[in-house]
């Protein structure tokens, strides 16, 4: 398993060279964010443990050129002690997880390790349908250039369908998907959401992509733009 650390502070990455290299990794080590962008992308690691606060270029932005890119590497991002914000937007950015400084070389490498368990499910956070984008970390919908505000559960029946675009979802899948284990109510509460969001991301923009098949569920078009 091959690491690169991004770490700027000299003792600190000195220590997780050492630690993980013990631990029996494969360990780069580099100590400014442009150059870490440019391992990143000329080399293939199973994992990068990417620092916020680094010279050349920071942790968000090499974190977010990495996803532009198409590049789903986990990225465990190593903020500072008090950065709850941090934490927020290195999730928003496209890292996998993030681990508070100071931390023990323990819990790194637990975290380590659940990263790479969890290696290949990852996916583009943002989901896009012709014109159609949603953004799950930022919650936000827009057609185009046109926002769409939806309530939480119109949002969560449209990301089921657009993750699974082009594919028939029967309302149980639906349902099972969207919905608490716990409701106890009709499947055909999906149909009121599917209503719901026809009104408000296809008929204002005079399209139909989100199709009924008959006596099976629906659909949500590929190939609308
Ligand atoms: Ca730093």
């Amino acid at each position: 398993m091959r690491l690169l650390v991004v770490e700027d502070e000299v003792k600190l990455a000195r220590s997780l060279h050492d630690g993980l290299t013990a631990d029996g990794f494969a360990v780069d080590v580099v100590h400014d964010g442009t150059e870490g962008l440019w391992m990143a992308t000329t080399h293939s690691y199973d994992a990068i443990l990417l620092d916020i606060m680094l010279p050349g270029t920071n942790g968000f932005v090499v974190c977010r050129t990495l996803r532009e890119q198409d590049n789903w590497t986990p990225i465990l991002m190593l903020t500072a002690k008090d950065g709850v914000l941090d934490e927020a937007e290195a999730l928003d950015t496209g890292a996998d997880d993030y681990l508070r400084k100071p931390f023990s070389h323990v819990v790194l490498v637990a975290r380590i390790r659940s990263l790479l368990r969890r290696r290949g499910e990852a996916r583009p956070t943002v989901l896009t349908v012709g014109d159609l984008v949603l953004d799950p970390s930022r919650r936000v919908v827009r057609r185009g250039e046109s926002t769409i505000e939806l309530t939480a559960r119109e949002f969560a029946v449209l990301e089921h369908l657009m993750s699974h675009a082009g594919s028939v979802l029967s309302k149980q899948d639906i349902l099972d998907h969207v919905w608490d284990v716990d409701f106890a109510g009709d499947a055909n509460i999906v149909e009121v959401y599917v209503g719901h969001l026809r009104k408000k991301v296809d008929e204002p923009f005079g399209q139909a992509s989100i199709e009924t098949v008959r006596g099976v569920g629906y659909r949500l078009r590929e190939g609308d733009a």
